[in-house]
């Protein structure tokens, strides 16, 4: 926080030089000065425009600095009126209380350069420039910024048009941008050019923001300098610059502890306190509804998702995640393990990224630290670009590194993805539609193999990895009273070994499709703004189907993204169930085919039964259990006079559960779900799996 205030303009119209905060920087003794020194350069010159710098000059916590800080000042502008540029001088004080900027103990060399996006800025026109480039990615623009310059962008170039796609819970109009050099500004239009359609996306979580900047500067890049105008003959572009709109601009310092910048940042969340990066499945907030509606629509090929990471330091300026194991269909999974990661990692060390899976180092129970990478489920932007047989990359920029860092390496690992994607193009459109064509062609096949819902890293397989971490050194703290670790600049290369392989914990056989009973619409709902075809059923049905029933049911005990989530253990069954008219067939021979069973075979960790969308039927007991026991104890009695062998489990589990014995409730109610007064849906899940169409 600098707190600065005009001195010098009377003076100098173009030239200022400011004190903010000296006062106090008298007064408290633990205030920093500092001396900023910025040349813009007055010359009508579009590129000198850029050559803009914020150099610290002086640091000193010594108050008395102040006078000779200003001495230092006056001659720097007097040297500036002389030669006739435009000088800004600024003396201010830092409170120390307010945001320490932490920063990484490891900045990688060509960082200095940052070559690739040192040379976008350069060639942009000054109007196409971002606030984050004006000020040397010391602050990042707000959301109005976006809309003005998106609207400069098409206006500068016939490639380019704006679009609205949604609207926010505080009535924001939702921004993307359709680059296309056929002007195919629609899903269809982009469609018969038969090109590539690769979605940008930044700013979900939008204090993780430079990827706003850098999908501005790839777009401008294309479309103005023409720098990547050859992208343009083989893809089409949908950028979202913004999508977490509300939260964009709720700015402050303090959003972002473990984040070097930009000086004041956006929210995580949306207006509604919901991660957006949660709802891709439940899409319970209008932003997802808007971004499912866009992207159905235009089914990218490919897709980014950029975000900065919350953790520890090491030497990575970069970090990424992508499905690419049984959480994504071949031929998918093998266009992107053969041609897309070893190419990116080898064309990244060449620009001098240091760029490694997202994961974490784990102490293993054999007590080596080994690295280990997250399993993500549907709920997640890339995961759920998966079940759409779709490659997303997320993009962890690291937090600690400066914002320039980051935005250079989300500009290279975007760049030199699209690079490698238009190399060939279609090699992945191919691969995408393949499955495509391969999941729908399941339906109904028992002799199929299974399709994967949930999995968790392998301990088991695991292959050499040299991590670059930094080492660690012990710091005692006044505070805590305890040493605390930090992070030192010197490497620490750890021979180990990562773990990047899924062992499968839950799957299914695909049916031939669903049936959504009609008192079930909000199932119906849900799949249809994902795009989900489906048909009325016209006729009454009655047979038997496959479906589930619950038992272990276990409630959250708190929320979860505004709902209470529920676990269960979920038991294939075969049961006589009557289907009104006016339910819903959901056919699986559909290219939607494994988003399906993610959103409804209830044991898959994002399905719409573990949002609790069907809480209702998971209870036990049913009707009777409400009833006197003086009413229910006589049938309960009853039964037991007339069935020896339920008499028998009951007295086993007499004798084996104690706390059950304890419980008369409890032994009431497990001969009253025995009954025939039990209401039969209790613990069913109400969707039915069909594998012959009678109807
Ligand atoms: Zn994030």
């Amino acid at each position: 926080m600098y707190a600065t205030k005009c001195w010098f303009c009377c003076i100098h119209r173009s030239a200022f030089i400011s004190f903010g905060g000296i006062k106090q920087a008298e007064t408290e003794a633990d205030y920093e000065v500092v001396l900023h020194f910025e040349l813009v350069g007055r010359f009508n010159l579009p590129h000198l425009y850029c050559l803009h710098q914020r150099c610290i000059f002086a640091k000193s916590r010594e108050p008395h600095m102040r006078r000779v800080l200003q001495m230092l000042c006056v001659v720097v502008v007097s040297i500036g009126v002389v030669f006739s540029y435009e000088i800004a001088v600024s003396v201010s004080a830092q409170n120390s209380q307010n945001t320490l900027m932490p920063h990484s103990a490891y900045e990688p060399p060509a960082a200095k350069d940052a070559a690739s996006l040192t040379a976008s800025t350069k060639a942009s026109p000054p109007n196409l420039l971002t606030t984050s480039e004006k000020t040397n990615w010391d602050e990042t623009g707000p959301y109005a910024e976006v809309i003005d310059l998106s609207h400069k962008l098409e206006a500068a170039s016939r490639f380019v048009k704006a679009i609205n796609f949604g609207t926010t819970p505080e009535g924001h109009p939702m921004t993307a941008l359709i680059v296309s050099k056929d002007r195919a500004f629609t899903p269809a239009a982009a469609a018969k050019t038969n090109k590539a359609i690769i979605l940008i996306q930044s700013g979900i979580h939008s204090g993780e923001i430079e990827g706003k900047d850098t999908a501005f500067m790839l777009v401008r890049d294309m479309a103005v300098t023409k720098r990547y105008a050859a992208w343009l003959d083989k893809a089409i572009f949908v950028v979202i610059p913004v999508f977490n709109i509300d939260g964009h601009d709720y700015f402050s310092p303090y959003h972002r502890v473990n984040q070097n910048g930009p000086r004041s940042t956006g929210l995580r969340e949306n207006a509604q306190g919901l991660n957006l990066n949660r709802d891709y499945i439940k899409a319970d907030t209008p932003e997802m509804r808007a971004w499912l509606a866009l992207y159905n629509a235009w089914l990218p090929d490919f897709m980014f998702d950029n975000h900065v990471t919350d953790g520890s330091d090491m030497q990575y300026d970069v970090t990424w995640d992508m499905a690419r194991n049984q959480d994504i269909a071949e031929p998918v999974r093998t266009w992107i393990n053969v041609r897309y990661v070893p190419e990116l990692d080898r064309r990244m060390a060449a620009d001098g990224h240091g760029v490694a899976p997202y994961g974490a180092l784990r102490n293993t129970p054999s007590g080596k630290r080994e690295f280990f990478m997250e399993v993500f489920t549907p709920r997640y932007s890339h995961l759920y670009s998966a079940v759409q047989n779709r490659p997303c990359l997320l993009v962890e920029t690291h937090s600690l590194k400066s914002t320039r860092t980051r935005a250079w390496a989300d500009f290279d690992i975007m760049r030199n993805t699209i690079d490698i994607i238009l190399t060939d193009p279609e090699a992945l459109r191919s691969a995408v539609r393949t499955a495509d064509l391969t999941l729908a062609a399941q339906a109904g096949n028992p002799a199929a193999p299974a399709v994967y819902l949930a999995g968790k890293v392998s301990e088991q397989q695991s292959h050499p990895l040299v991590y670059r971490a930094l080492k660690l050194g012990p710091y005692k703290s006044e505070v805590t009273g305890a040493n605390v670790n930090g992070y030192l600049p010197e490497p620490d290369n750890i021979d180990t070994v990562i773990h990047d392989k899924i062992d499968t914990t839950v799957e299914a056989q695909m049916p031939l499709g669903y049936i959504i009973p009609a008192a079930w619409k909000v199932f119906a709902d849900e799949l249809v703004l994902h795009g989900v075809e489906m048909e009325k059923i016209t006729t009454a049905l009655e047979q038997e189907f496959e479906t589930y029933r619950f038992s272990s049911i276990k409630f959250g005990t708190t929320q979860n993204e505004g709902r209470v989530m529920v676990d269960f253990d979920a038991k294939l069954v075969k049961e006589r169930v009557a289907v009104p008219v006016g339910s819903f067939w959901v056919p699986m021979h559909q290219r939607r085919a494994r988003l399906i069973l993610a959103m409804l075979e209830p044991q898959a960790p994002d399905s719409l039964a573990h949002w609790g969308f069907c809480n209702s039927v998971l209870f036990s007991g049913g009707r009777g259990g409400r009833e006197g026991a003086y009413l229910t104890e006589p049938i309960a009695r009853r039964m037991m006079l007339d069935h020896p062998d339920l008499r028998k489990q009951f007295e086993d589990k007499l004798a084996s559960d104690p706390a059950f014995a304890a419980d008369p409730q409890a032994r009431l109610m497990w001969w009253f779900q025995r009954s025939d007064y039990a209401p039969s849906n209790a613990g069913r899940y109400p969707i039915l799996r069909v594998w012959q169409k009678t109807w």
